[in-house]
């Protein structure tokens, strides 16, 4: 092992000495997330949600946002945004807890089974993002899964956009229009997935969906761990993300 592995896992031990791992349902110590806090997790069901991009919808057929996600197939969810998924996304992505990925993508499984012959990238962070976060945390849930990008290619944010939290649909995908890019192999017709730990308007999945077909794939699917439905009464965005 190289001086620096050795220097980042002694790091680390330090750090468990610190900071043992606690569960992030219940506080318990010794798992970052308890089997027992794990089974309260409530699987996203199809009843009363739009069958193209999960989030609540009690209408006929799609609901009203989803003009917005061409490009996109379909998105899947394990759970909505709320009680403990949602303290688990806070988890990892603000409180940097990395082994909560491993259990998150555990139920993020089926997803991959179904699309085993896909083509998969996790949803980039900019590299300014990427520094101070030390990990993109959908790479963390691709890993997880065993999963890769090809070996030189994934997407990229190219520019640094304004975070989407309190913006509006409208807002957020003209936030994110020409943010991305592509390097790697054609895709030449395969299928694409993207993975990201949270989808709330589907706007940066739909820029990074319009990017993957530019360069050739044929469908794009998108996988999360949460889906943060809108108001549809309001048909605005939660202020609060
Ligand atoms: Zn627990
Ligand atoms: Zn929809």
């Amino acid at each position: 092992m190289h001086t620096a592995g050795l220097a980042a896992r002694a790091a680390h031990t330090a750090l468990d000495l610190l900071y043992p791992e606690r569960c992030a349902g219940c506080h318990a110590f010794g798992t970052s997330l308890c089997a027992r806090c794990e089974a309260r997790l409530v699987p996203l069901g199809r009843e009363g949600r739009c069958p193209f991009c999960a989030a609540k919808w009690d209408g006929l057929n799609h609901c009203d946002r989803c003009y917005q996600l061409h490009h996109i197939e379909r998105i899947d969810a394990a759970f909505e945004m709320d009680g403990l998924a949602r303290q688990l996304v806070h988890g990892l992505k603000y409180r940097r807890i990395r082994s909560l990925a491993a259990p998150m993508a555990r139920h993020l499984e089926p997803f991959a089974a179904a699309h085993a012959r896909a083509v998969w990238f996790a949803v980039p962070l900019h590299r300014s993002r990427l520094r101070d976060r030390g990990f993109n945390q959908s790479e963390l849930l691709l890993e997880a899964l065993g999963l890769a990008s090809p070996a030189g290619s994934g997407l990229r944010r190219e520019r640094k956009t304004e975070k989407q939290v309190g913006r509006r649909a409208r807002e957020r995908h003209a936030n994110v229009a020409g943010a991305f890019s592509y390097r790697g192999e054609p895709l030449d017709g395969h299928d694409a997935v993207l993975i990201d730990d949270v989808v709330t308007t589907g706007a940066t999945v739909a820029e990074c969906a319009n990017v993957l077909r530019d360069f050739g794939a044929r469908r794009v699917w998108v996988v999360c761990f949460a889906r943060k439905s809108y108001d549809q009464e309001r048909h605005t965005d939660p202020i609060h993300d």
